[in-house]
């Protein structure tokens, strides 16, 4: 029969660009693997995964998704909770007879060496127990965020307050001293459902087959070590950990209409100078306030560089920082202070909604990114050697800035006001401290050195390589299969 490894990604793009490039790089080293992605019809973010889908299954035949049905939450559903990662984990848990089903048909001819799950799909593990397959998480944020889950429900057990409450700085082994308060939002409050499910699959993880992550040894080692060593889940065994990263997509076909954008970006970036353009550019989902959007423009008008500026169109619901359905693209000329684009047109390129990241990043005239933390977007900021100013929008982004500034230190902090604005001075003052000062500088060394080690780790007998062809041998060993 043939040999399959099930991928149980979560519908945000990140998540499934980063799942889909893993199961390419099994493929790499498997080439007889056939690999099953299984998709939930819930796409909540700017990007849409309809042309990403259908790029992927013409260039690989060997991945094959299943599309689960729509579903929806009954219509009497109330929660209390204001994160959208409620309601994404509440519909997740709702597909759990979809997963069941595709597992047993897939089974039915296909040997399934295993299931590897997202973390916000962490309901499809009691299901894959009940199948006897084993369960895999990937996990695809960095092992200082990881060391936080598993510690959770230690973490749970010493505190009896809210951590929006507590005003405490937590010590997580192997990870820089933790406020409080940079806890991920949705469990900043012990009441809050978000709170109940997260800390349920924490602490459920450790029973899991193992766990794939998508980092590299040298990026984080304190983490990695005091995962292995066992003291992030002090009351019982961890399973291995297996660092395979950097993961990053190969950027073709993530969204509608890319083509266009990517041909424009690219070319005005050929006509700039070399190492000059900061990039700023906030995820699939981040997006700003007509208010935050005039500061940023203000300040870097002032700061005089050079720049390449993702705009989405505001929030109507002036609360929220992600965006949680496709967006229409914003109309500049209202939202950014009047003639900004025509004064800056000389130095500067705003993208409507969506740039290729990945393609700008690469490019020889960008210098440095103001970035929103996620973690694909640090990974190939690091792969590209570009330094970053930090600035964190939602999710466990504050948890990555603490890591990127804090203990990497390939990144400037910028401060927020209490109410969350970030001023244009501050704007201003860090795109040039980025690009134009001596700290700049040594972190432009830093990150490209560590360019360099993403790419040993990631060669044949480097650390990620080593551990992912470790990950299929006990494969094959378990079930004593012809895998090639
Ligand atoms: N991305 C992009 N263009 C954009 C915004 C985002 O190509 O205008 C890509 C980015 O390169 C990264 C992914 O979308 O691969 C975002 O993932 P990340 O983990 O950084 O953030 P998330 O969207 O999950 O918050």
């Amino acid at each position: 029969m043939e040999e399959a490894v099930v991928l149980y990604p979560s519908p945000a793009i990140g998540h499934l660009i980063s799942m889909v490039e893993l199961g390419k790089l099994l493929l790499s080293h498997c080439p007889s693997l056939s690999i099953h992605v299984l998709i939930t019809s819930q796409a909540y973010n700017a990007g849409s995964t309809t042309s990403y889908i259908a790029s992927v299954s013409a260039a690989c035949p060997s991945i094959t998704f299943h599309h689960f049905p729509a579903t929806s939450l009954p219509p009497d559903f109330a929660t209390t909770s204001p994160h959208h990662e409620t309601l994404a984990l509440e519909l997740l848990r709702l597909n759990s007879p979809n997963v069941h089903s595709a597992l047993t048909s897939i089974s039915k001819n296909h040997v399934v060496h295993a299931v590897v799950i997202d973390f916000f799909c962490g309901s499809a593990l009691s299901v894959a127990h009940e199948l006897s397959i084993p369960c895999y998480y990937f996990f695809t944020s960095p092992a200082s965020v990881l060391t936080v889950f598993l510690y959770f429900p230690t973490l749970h057990k010493l505190y009896t307050k809210s951590y929006k409450d507590l005003n405490a700085v937590l010590h997580v082994p192997g990870t820089p001293p933790l406020p409080s308060s940079d806890i991920g939002k949705p469990v900043q409050d012990r009441n809050d459902r978000a709170y109940e499910l997260f800390l349920e699959i924490s602490t459920n993880m450790p029973t899991s087959a193992g766990i794939i992550i998508n980092t590299f040894e040298k990026l984080e080692p304190r983490a990695v070590q005091a995962i292995r060593d066992g003291k992030c889940v002090p009351d019982g065994p961890t399973p291995p950990l297996f660092c395979i990263g950097p993961l990053i997509t190969s950027g073709e076909g993530k969204r509608e209409g890319d083509s266009n954008g990517m041909s424009y970006c690219l070319t005005w970036l050929d006509s700039q100078p070399k190492g000059s353009i900061v990039l700023l550019c906030f995820g699939s989902l981040g997006f700003f306030s007509v208010e935050q959007l005039k500061e940023i423009a203000t300040g870097l008008e002032r700061s005089g560089q050079r720049f390449l500026w993702v705009v989405r169109n505001p929030p109507q619901d002036t609360d929220r920082k992600t965006a949680t359905s496709a967006m229409p693209d914003p109309d500049l000329g209202s939202l950014l202070p009047e003639g900004f684009l025509e004064r800056t047109g000389e130095r500067g390129l705003v993208v409507k909604t969506w740039a290729p990241q990945m393609e700008v990043l690469n490019h020889s005239s960008v210098g440095g990114f103001v970035t929103h933390c996620g973690w694909n977007s640090v990974l190939e900021a690091v792969c590209a050697g570009v330094p970053m100013v930090a600035w964190p929008l939602y999710a466990e982004q504050r948890q990555n800035k603490g890591l990127i500034v804090e203990e990497i230190k390939i990144a400037l902090p910028l401060y927020e006001s209490e109410s969350g604005l970030v001023s244009s001075e501050e704007v201003e003052k860090r795109v040039r401290e980025l690009m134009e000062s001596e700290e700049g500088e040594i972190m432009r060394e830093r990150v490209k050195s560590l360019k360099e080690e993403a790419k040993a780790a990631l060669s044949r007998g480097g650390s990620s390589s080593v551990e992912l062809s470790n990950l299929v041998e006990s494969w094959k060993r378990k079930r004593g299969s012809g895998m090639e």
